[in-house]
């Protein structure tokens, strides 16, 4: 929903309200009128009455005197009783009395005897200007009026006495009550039906707006819905938001295998799955098929998202009951981040779409967007066919990083390869090494790098330099490959003992096969060949599968290690990973440190050994020699001598 439908459908409802609410006045100011004019009615036609009364019974019974001499005679007062008794018979009345101007009883009916003898004053005030009138039902039980009103006995326009007389409540009054009922009644059913026809137009405009952004099958929000909030979402400036694409592995299987019916089962569950994973302020959106876009509205940036992503699948992976199975399904992630992969929705689909057939290609769970991602299929089948041939053709090169102390001795290199390209320049690992690892070609690119550090290293010993050359290997040599072979081939080969290399594994290739993975370094080690846990603390080590690895150190993963002075929990992490290794009788060694504070932290911490640009970049071998020299002058003497 746009901030301006918003507004729009607001100023309706708010308009609605006013005409109703003045409808709702109107009506009963109406209701008040008609009231009054039906009281003033009911009034008039009660003094009448009593007026009428007055004339046949006082009348025709009592002279004038008697008035004025305050007192009534007895056969006065048989005439009386009589005619009331008469009227009261009839209905006409239901009380009458007679009273002195000055408010003195001069006759009381028998019948309904009066509860006072005095009339009270404030009435007899109002009865001598003109006429007293009021409901009377706190003496009687049917509801009644009571009137007093002046007698002029002569006709002489002087007041002698006041007649009161209680009239039942006439059809007047009843007909008073019974429209002001029906009034309010008729004015509370238009109200009510006024309020009920709202509601169903609301209700009926609600349900066409859902159907219009929810997907029928498994009630999550469509293309539609999902435009709409990203657009909210992307407008706001400053605001790093993520899009998420997920594609189902082998959802085609499912509904071939088990029919359409089994393949909407598993969307559902899959939709309700991905809801109650998500935030209530994320939009999850089925965008038809298997696919399915989660819109992410605050993350911090891409590690975030991903971090996400991970936690989508890993509620996905939990069997889902389907058909009567407990599926298991997977599913590929790509990422996308706003602003900085596009700013609106069709930019960040796109580039969400490519990442997700990067992560389906390469089983990567998921994938973020970046900018060479486009390459298409083709385009990497020539770069590989050209790392095929540059392997052959000399254009790799090593370039060589030291490893040192806490004090600064220098106690290895680690070797990494780069790849002088024709044409591109010098390309970094990540250009085609994650290339390389998905086809065969990965293994000539191993051995290629083990001979050649191995011709290094033993072309610095012949300059009197002893410098153990790390060798950084990937999963599938781990796997596919005899490793330790290959290891011992190329130290042979070069005339070198074994244990003047050593072995980089990545804590992830360290997990993926734990007992294969402790085979093969435990070969290594019988060589003496040393095995270091690469970029730790970045995967999920198993604690008790690291205790059964016999390597010989951990390389705490340079994320943790830059951010370390500044991110309490990144030092919490380093802490806990020296401790680890030191109780596992592991050395500790921290990457990526570049800076002197860092350095003296880690010291303080008690890590065993850097690597980083705080001591060097990684160098090209002859640059490494100068480096070394620079730092340490004795050196110099030798290594110019050895030449
Ligand atoms: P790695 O083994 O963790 O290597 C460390 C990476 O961090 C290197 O990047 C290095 O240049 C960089 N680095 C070192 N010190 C610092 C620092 O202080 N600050 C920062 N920001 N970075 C630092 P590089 O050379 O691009 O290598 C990247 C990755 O490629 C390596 O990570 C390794 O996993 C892989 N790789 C490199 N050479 C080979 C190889 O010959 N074979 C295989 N299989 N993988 C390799
Ligand atoms: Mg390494
Ligand atoms: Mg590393």
């Amino acid at each position: 929903v746009t901030q301006r439908s918003r507004r729009v459908r607001l100023a309706a409802w708010q308009l609605l309200a006013a005409v109703a609410g003045v409808a709702v006045a109107g009506g009963a100011i109406a209701v008040r009128a008609v009231q009054r004019e039906i009281g003033v009615h009911a009034l008039q036609s009660a003094q009448l009455s009593t007026e009428l009364i007055s004339e046949l019974v006082v009348q025709r019974n009592v002279t004038g005197a008697e008035l004025h001499a305050g007192r009534v005679q007895p056969g006065s007062r048989a005439n009386i009783d009589r005619d009331v008794a008469r009227l009261e018979r009839r209905g006409t009345m239901v009380g009458f009395e007679l009273w002195a101007l000055d408010g003195g009883l001069l006759y009381a009916d028998r019948n309904h005897p009066a509860e006072e003898s005095r009339l009270p004053e404030a009435e007899a005030v109002r009865a001598r200007a003109g006429a007293f009138i009021q409901p009377s039902p706190e003496r009687r039980t049917e509801p009644t009026l009571d009137v007093v009103i002046p007698y002029d006995a002569e006709g002489d326009g002087v007041t002698d006495a006041l007649i009161e007389v209680v009239l039942p409540r006439d059809r007047v009054s009843e007909t008073i009550t019974r429209w002001t009922r029906a009034l309010y009644g008729g004015a509370g059913g238009v109200a009510l039906l006024t309020a009920g026809a709202l509601f169903m137009i609301r209700r009926r405009q609600r349900a066409q707006r859902r159907a219009a952004r929810h997907d029928t099958l498994t009630g999550l929000g469509n293309r539609t819905l999902l435009a709409e909030r990203s657009r909210e979402v992307l407008a706001e400036p400053g605001r790093s938001s993520a899009l998420l694409l997920l594609d189902l592995d082998d959802f085609k299987d499912v509904n071939d295998a088990l029919g359409h019916h089994a393949g909407d089962e598993l969307l559902v569950a899959v939709g309700h799955r991905l809801r109650s994973a998500c935030r209530p302020a994320d939009t999850v959106a089925r965008l038809g098929g298997d696919e399915f876009a989660i819109l992410l509205p605050d993350v911090p940036d891409a590690a975030d998202a991903l971090g996400s992503a991970e936690r989508l699948l890993a509620a996905l992976r939990q069997p889902v009951p389907v058909a009567g199975l407990g599926l298991e399904i997977g599913g590929s992630v790509g990422v996308a981040v706003a602003p900085d992969h596009g700013a609106d929705l069709g930019t960040l689909l796109r580039r969400a779409d490519v990442a997700m057939y990067a992560a389906k290609r390469d089983g990567a769970g998921v994938v973020a967007y970046q900018p060479g991602l486009e390459t298409g299929r083709g385009e990497q089948l020539t770069l590989l066919a050209e790392l095929r041939r540059a392997i052959g053709a000399a254009e790799l090169r090593l370039h060589y990083q030291p490893k040192s102390t806490m004090d600064g001795r220098v106690v290895a290199v680690e070797a990494l390869v780069r790849w002088q390209h024709p044409q591109r320049g010098l390309l970094g690992p990540g250009y085609f090494v994650p290339l390389a690892e998905r086809t065969a070609l990965i293994h000539p690119l191993t051995e290629w790098v083990l001979a050649e550090a191995a011709r290094q290293a033993a072309a610095w010993r012949a300059e009197g330099q002893e410098l153990t050359v790390a060798v950084n290997v990937t999963p599938r040599n781990l796997v596919y490959d005899d490793l330790p072979a290959t290891v011992l081939a190329a130290a042979d080969a070069a005339g070198l003992p074994a244990s003047a290399l050593e072995i980089e594994i990545t804590e992830t290739a360290a997990m993926t096969d734990p007992p294969r993975v402790a085979e093969i370094v435990g070969r290594l080690r019988r060589h003496g060949v040393d095995v270091w846990i690469d970029d730790f603390g970045a995967g999920y080590t198993s604690l008790s599968h690291l205790s059964t690895l016999p390597v010989s150190g951990l390389k705490i993963d340079r994320r943790f290690v830059s951010t370390l002075l500044h991110e309490p929990a990144d030092e919490a992490v380093v802490r806990a990973v020296i401790h680890l290794a030191r109780d596992l009788g592991l050395v500790s060694l921290a990457e990526g440190v570049e800076t002197r504070e860092v350095w003296d932290r880690l010291s303080d911490l008690g890590c065993r050994q850097i690597q980083g640009y705080v001591l060097s970049r990684p160098l090209p071998p002859d640059q490494l020699v100068t480096w070394i020299a620079a730092r340490e002058p004795a050196l110099v003497g030798r290594l110019r001598a050895a030449r």
